[in-house]
This record gives C-alpha cells, sequence and structure tokens, in this order.
C-alpha cells in the first residue's frame, strides 16, 4: 500500500516528511479508520509508527481558518510530549497549523502566551494541562478528538484519575473523536477503554503485548553485587557506538552514570529528579550522539525514538512487566534490528516469570561467557538488597508526606 491510497488529502502528502516510501502497517490500518471519524483501540509494536498514524488523521481534520484548539494528545511523559510535538510540527508547519506543546518543568507563562497566539493541536501531558484547564486558559469547546498515546500507562492506576478529571472538562454534548493508541495492554484496561471509546474500531497491526521480533534479547544471571562490573565489561567488549541503559531507582542512575565515567566512558543520567532544562539537554546531546552512554530511569521507557540505537540494556528487570516490552523496544525501531541485554540477579525471579508469563516466551537465562569476576553470591541477591535504617527512615517520612509514587513518571 501507498501513502496515497490511504485517503489522504493532497496537501498532507506533499507535506509529509521526507524517506518515508510507504505506510507502516498500522499506519495503513488506523488511518483510514480514523478518516471515517470512528474511535479507534489500536494496538501496534514499539517503534512501529504510531504517531503518524494518529497524527496524520489529526492533521487532516485541522480547519486551518480556526485558531481553535482542535486536537488534543496526552501522553505520559514530557519527553514524549516534546517527540510527538516534533513529529507532528515538521508537518504542521508546511500546512499553517500550530502544534503546542504542554507539559510540566517549563515556564507555564511561555506555555500561556503560545495558547493565546492560537493553538489548533495540543500535546500535552496530564499534571499542566490539568493546570490550565482549571484556570480556564484551556477550553475545550472546539476539540473534535482527543488521543491517549501509550494508552495503557494513561488507563493505570497513576494516571486514571488525571484522565478521568481532563475528559470532564469537555461540553457535555461534545462529538469528539477519541483515539486510544498502545503496545501493551492489559486485559483489565481494555475494560476501562470503554469508559471513554464509543462503538470502537479494535486495531490491531500486531497482538498486544508482544516484543519486535527484530530484537534479538539476550538475559544473564549475574549477582547483583557485580552488575556495575558486568555493564563495564559489556560495554568495553562490544564498543557499541551507543547504550541505552535502563535502572528502576533514580538515585542508582546517578550512582552508576559516576562510576562509568570514572572509568572513562562518556555517560550521563536522565531522571525524574533532574531539572526539565538538564532532562532536555541530555536528550538532545544522546539524540545527537554526543552522549554514549544514557543512563535512565522509566521515564525514557516508553516512546522515546532514538535513531538506530544499537543496544537497550536493562541493570534490572522492571517491577511491571510491561514495562519490559516498551524499555527494549527503545532498540529495533521502523524495521530496524536491536540488541536488548538484561542482567537479572538471583532476587528478580519473580520479575522475570512476569515478562515470561505476559509475553508468552521462555527468555532463558544464560551465564555471561568469559566475564571475569568470580561469581560469589553478594549480599541480598537472594532478596532484595537490605537498605541501611537512614534510607528506610528517609522513604517512610516521604511517603508520610505524599511525595512518593512510584506509579508516576514526571
Ligand atoms: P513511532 O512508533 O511513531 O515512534 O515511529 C518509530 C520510527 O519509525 C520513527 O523513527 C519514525 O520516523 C519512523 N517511521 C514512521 N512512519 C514510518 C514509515 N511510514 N516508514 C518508515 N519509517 C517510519
Amino acid at each position: 500500500m501507498t501513502f496515497t491510497q490511504l485517503n489522504l488529502s493532497p496537501a498532507l502528502l506533499a507535506a509529509l516528511p521526507t524517506g518515508l516510501t510507504k505506510p507502516t502497517e498500522i499506519q495503513c490500518l488506523a488511518i483510514p479508520e480514523a478518516l471515517t471519524g470512528s474511535d479507534i483501540l489500536a494496538l501496534a509494536q514499539t517503534g512501529s509508527g504510531k504517531t503518524l498514524a494518529f497524527g496524520l488523521p489529526l492533521l487532516q481534520s485541522v480547519e486551518t481558518k480556526s485558531a481553535e484548539i482542535q486536537s488534543l494528545v496526552v501522553v505520559p511523559t514530557r519527553e514524549l510530549a516534546m517527540q510527538v510535538s516534533g513529529v507532528l510540527t515538521e508537518v504542521a508547519n508546511q500546512l499553517d497549523i500550530k502544534v503546542v506543546t504542554l507539559c510540566g518543568g517549563v515556564s507555564q507563562t511561555i506555555q500561556e502566551k503560545l495558547i493565546a497566539d492560537g493553538a489548533q493541536i495540543i500535546v500535552a501531558t496530564p499534571g499542566r494541562l490539568l493546570d490550565l484547564l482549571k484556570q480556564q486558559i484551556v477550553d475545550f469547546s472546539h476539540v473534535k478528538s482527543l488521543v491517549l498515546d501509550e494508552a495503557d500507562r494513561l488507563l493505570d492506576m497513576g494516571f486514571w484519575a488525571d484522565i478521568e478529571r481532563i475528559v470532564s472538562f469537555f461540553p457535555i454534548d461534545s462529538q469528539r473523536q477519541t483515539l486510544l493508541f498502545s503496545a501493551t495492554l492489559a486485559p483489565k484496561l481494555e475494560l476501562l477503554t470503554q469508559k471513554l471509546l464509543d462503538k470502537p474500531k479494535r486495531v490491531e497491526a500486531h497482538m498486544a503485548n508482544s516484543v519486535v521480533s527484530t530484537i534479538e534479547e539476550q538475559l544473564y544471571l549475574v549477582n547483583k553485587g557485580n552488575k556495575a562490573k558486568a555493564l563495564q565489561w559489556l560495554l568495553k567488549e562490544h564498543q557499541w557506538s551507543q547504550a541505552l541503559v535502563f535502572i528502576s531507582a533514580r538515585d542508582s542512575a546517578d550512582t552508576f552514570a559516576k562510576k562509568l565515567k570514572k572509568a572513562g566512558f562518556n555517560v550521563a543520567a536522565l531522571h525524574g529528579e533532574k531539572e526539565q532544562k538538564e532532562r532536555q539537554r541530555t536528550l538532545s546531546d544522546f539524540h545527537a550522539n554526543k552522549i554514549n552512554v544514557l543512563i535512565a530511569t522509566d521515564v525514557l521507557a516508553r516512546g522515546i525514538d532514538v535513531d538506530a540505537l544499537p543496544v537497550v540494556i536493562n541493570l534490572d528487570l522492571p517491577a511491571s512487566a510491561p514495562v519490559y516490552i516498551h524499555r527494549v523496544g527503545r532498540t529495533a525501531r521502523a524495521g530496524k534490528n536491536g540488541l536488548a541485554i538484561s542482567l537479572v540477579c538471583h532476587g528478580e525471579m519473580k520479575e522475570l516469570n512476569d515478562i515470561r508469563t505476559l509475553t508468552n516466551r521462555s527468555l532463558d537465562l544464560k551465564t555471561l561467557e568469559n566475564f571475569p569476576v568470580t561469581d560469589k553470591p553478594a549480599s541480598g541477591d537472594s532478596k532484595r538488597a537490605p537498605r541501611d535504617k537512614q534510607a528506610n527512615r528517609r522513604t517512610a517520612k516521604k511517603r508520610k508526606a505524599g511525595g512518593f509514587n512510584k506509579n508516576k513518571e514526571k
């Protein structure tokens, strides 16, 4: 199939990003359905071109003569909001359509001015969007389409209350079209989609919860205490041009980055506790290949598209199995090949089994051949590492103060 067969307007066809020769499978399936105005539940694997699959119908539906907000895309993280905005803006600029990003960590005043100047498509994270809705700076009266990208994350506990509140700002007689896009979807969340969708068309380019077949997955059993050494050894052995390393804890991301820096690597850490400006600079440096190793928390697990990233390394397994699919999906995008290595210790068997069950594969653990460190059992290897009393007290204090929400990325 070609783009010209997708019922796209000649102006939109002329504005498509250069280098796109034919639509991806999800684009072939979702674009014609979205253009009919139906609600859609779309499932497609990581890196399969979902952004343009919802983005092109949105762009086509914008009435350029109206300066009102006509489409809204909600995403779970600031980084993804900026990326999605970037993809849409590339096309929108040529059609005289204004796309505005609304997310936290950056000046609200600038965003207010952009809205006042006329934003036709908004890409937002839930928190800042709600602030602007409550202050009546954003108005949904003319919004014709709502997209939830990484929908399962937005339907999940950490965000669902925000999404319900956002939807409550639509006029009661709103005739909007709602599109949900995701690579993973738990059955219990599928029930929740019924609260947002009206007689939806289900569009499935790939099975939900499946890992892209061009990702080579390698899982190694490594003692917890040897993971830092194993990571350094892997990076030295393979000399990949770039590596994205995932770790669940923010403080550990910084610690690992320091260790690697000391060992001579060109490395940075990115997590939700860093200043937004620094987060943006770090990610754009990684995109520009100025950083070789990026150690990140799950704030980068979903949607982020780094061109031809050769390898993703999991320093630990995520507590939630779908996150594994998203993490490894940062490589092998747009039909390319990629490698995903996971360093798994004895204490992570539950997480591993959850991933095996979700993806319905055996995912065998291997030993890291030639790794020159003797695998002595490390303390805390068979269970979670014991935390010192001070760290426990800090966590308890933070939880009491309401500042501890491990479910919610910022
Ligand atoms: P996405 O899933 O939207 O993040 O897209 C993943 C990658 O696929 C991005 O690098 C896109 O630029 C690329 N892409 C999107 N659509 C196509 C297409 N039709 N042909 C080739 N690459 C595409």
